[in-house]
């Protein structure tokens, strides 16, 4: 079976690993940028206990690089931006191993190295053609121009969130915005950060994110509600403005967030600001003959944490399951659920970034044992 895969990121390293040697597969991977390009890769981030038990489970050899990689990531508390404690989990009550911290260029970099001998750069899908057998041929631009590459009897997009393979084949998603800005920076200088583990803060329905990641580097993430016009307001864009949206009315920031207020004045301009959004999961297309993983096929809020996760559990997934003759529509049994529910409740969990929502009572019924229920399930509920 000859097998492309469109895209070495999480999803698509992971499954291309797992067919490279596999009896009757023939594997090759498309990648756009070039090896050890890293620059598209975002700052910081953290994965799941259920990705790493996956690996664990699975691919033993990538579990343990991505530890050795790491930071564990044990706790998550949630304060209020004075400091008052709303929410202090240790993850091992609710999963089998902790999660990680790590930073992007180091996660790609640990995916992709095992992957290079089958992958060719600087190569980005372009369009898609068929042969005379029905297969599709998908067609790069490289630097040296477009380029055929022949029939394929599956193409995989694992292309990520703007998958061209999925716009190709099945026309542009409609995403659907949540009503958040959400920005990343990562602190490389960062060794008198006054806090290591994941904690989240929040001022009204604004929300900082931070933890320390290897190198010392801390990464820190905002996010604020916009309008139902999802544009974010340049002015929003200020240290003044971030200032002013994280500081508690009447009182002085907790020594954590003024840490962050600092570091968000200093680098302002290194700052990425987007938009929270998911759009509609859909597993296949073309009859069968392409296949979406990752975020290609099920782009969900950040707020779990379970984007690059759930990415990780498809090509765990996608691999076991082509390696012992599998379809297609095995993966999307085996996927397709479980995706469903995991979307359902990160969306379910940004209640608190929202206007209307009281952040108190909303991060305390995060204590409660429905939610730590589904938690559980999330994390140890791996295929
Ligand atoms: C602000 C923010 C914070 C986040 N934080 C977290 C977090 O803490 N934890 C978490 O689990 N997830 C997080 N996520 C989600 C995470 O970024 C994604 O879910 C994850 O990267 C998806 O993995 P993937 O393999 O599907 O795609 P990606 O990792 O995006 O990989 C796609 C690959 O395809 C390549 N590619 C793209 N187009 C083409 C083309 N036309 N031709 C060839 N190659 C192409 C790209 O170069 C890339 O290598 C966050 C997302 C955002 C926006």
């Amino acid at each position: 079976m000859r097998i492309g895969i469109i895209g070495t990121g999480v999803a698509g390293s992971l499954l291309a690993e797992a067919l490279q040697d596999a009896p009757g597969h023939d594997v090759t991977a498309f990648e756009r940028v070039a090896p050890d390009d890293h620059a598209e890769a975002g700052t910081g981030l953290n994965i799941g206990p259920n990705a790493l038990k996956s690996l664990r489970l699975a691919m033993p050899a990538r579990h343990a690089a991505l530890r050795a990689a790491s930071l564990p990531w044990n706790r998550w508390f949630v304060d209020l931006t004075d400091g008052t404690r709303l929410l202090d989990l240790d993850l091992l009550e609710v999963a089998e191993e902790p999660g990680v911290r790590i930073r992007w260029s180091e996660l790609y970099r640990l995916l992709r190295a095992p992957v290079a001998g089958c992958t060719r750069h600087g190569h980005a899908l372009e369009a898609v053609e068929e042969d005379a057998a029905g297969r599709l041929v998908p067609v790069f631009r490289t630097a040296q121009g477009l380029v055929r590459e022949g029939g394929f009897d599956l193409l995989v997009g694992a292309d990520g969130r703007y998958s061209r393979l999925r716009a190709l084949t099945a026309g542009e998603p409609e995403g659907t915005l949540l009503g958040v800005c959400i920005w990343r920076l990562l602190v490389t200088q960062a060794a008198d950060c006054p806090y290591d583990d994941y904690g989240q803060w929040f001022q009204g329905n604004a929300r900082l994110l931070s933890f320390r990641v290897p190198g010392g580097a801390v990464y820190i993430a905002g996010t604020f509600p916009i309008g139902p016009d999802g544009v974010v307001d340049e002015g929003m864009k200020t240290p003044a403005a971030q200032r002013a949206l994280f500081t508690p009315p009447g009182g002085a920031p907790c020594p954590a967030v003024a840490w962050m207020l600092d570091r968000i004045a200093a680098q302002i301009d290194d700052i990425h600001w987007a938009r929270s959004a998911t759009v509609p999961l859909l597993r296949t297309a073309a009859g069968g003959r392409a296949l979406f993983l990752g975020d290609a096929a099920q782009a969900m809020v950040p707020t779990l944490g379970q984007g690059a996760t759930q990415a990780v559990e498809c090509g765990v997934v996608a691999g076991q399951v082509l390696r012992r003759g599998g379809t297609v529509a095995d993966i999307a049994a085996a996927r397709d659920p479980r995706v469903e529910f995991v979307r359902d409740f990160s969306l379910a969990a940004s209640d608190t970034l929202l206007p209307g929502c009281d952040v108190v009572a909303g991060t305390q019924a995060k204590t409660r044992p429905d939610f730590l229920a589904k938690l559980r399930r999330t994390y140890v509920d791996v295929a």
